[in-house]
């Protein structure tokens, strides 16, 4: 089996469909925006527009506002690369670096949501909503960010979060199946194509 090349003018190289988990949990899908590709590094949080259609896209913005500025987007960046190193420092059973502990806290305190009751007497009746108390829409996307991550390291979920085994890829999933090594059926494929070839190496050097 032969993986197709992609050419170092192709700018736009195929994206990875969203790894196990990363659909429910933005945490996660904020540490995969990432990646490396057979073109090299990858990152969908490149600059301020990119960045904006994540978090739209996402549903962490609630619909095309004025751009993001290049420090509001650092700061996203900053904390995926919290979450990053408090998801390692989970899988390696060690202790997290404290300054990616403060800066997810830090997040977290952003714009804390608190609830507010609705009472609409013709409709639905009483329903309770999570807002966020302050800060800018940008907080809230910070702080919900950063609730996903706090709450998937500490809930029963913890157990599930892995890393993808292929040597050539920096995803993070949740194992929902117990054998699951891949973060999607491509790194699979690639590493059982690699060991192949290998093996077909060897038999032919022997
Ligand atoms: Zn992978």
């Amino acid at each position: 089996m032969t993986t197709p090349h992609t050419g170092p003018g192709d700018a736009a190289p195929q994206p990875l469909p969203a790894a196990p988990g990363a659909d429910q949990h933005p945490a996660l899908a904020l540490v995969n925006t990432r990646t490396l590709r057979p073109t090299g590094a990858f990152d969908d949080l490149a600059d301020p527009p990119a960045a904006l259609d994540w978090l739209v896209t996402t549903g962490l913005l609630p619909a095309r506002r004025s751009g993001l500025t290049a420090a509001e987007t650092g700061r996203l960046r900053t904390l995926r690369e919290c979450v990053r190193d408090l998801f390692t420092a989970r899988l390696a059973g060690e202790a997290p670096d404290r300054t990616a502990l403060a800066e997810l806290n830090g997040a977290l305190a952003a714009a804390p949501f608190t609830g507010r009751l609705h009472w609409d007497a013709a409709g639905e009746g009483p329903r309770l909503e999570s807002r966020p108390a302050g800060g800018t829409p940008l907080d809230a996307a910070l702080t919900r960010l950063a609730s996903d991550a706090a709450e998937l390291l500490s809930g029963p979920q913890a157990e599930a979060i892995a890393a993808c085994a292929a040597g050539d890829c920096i995803r993070y999933f949740l194992r929902t199946h117990g054998a699951r090594q891949w973060c999607s059926q491509r790194c699979g494929d690639r590493v059982r194509a690699a060991r192949h070839y290998a093996r077909t190496r060897a038999a032919e050097n022997s």
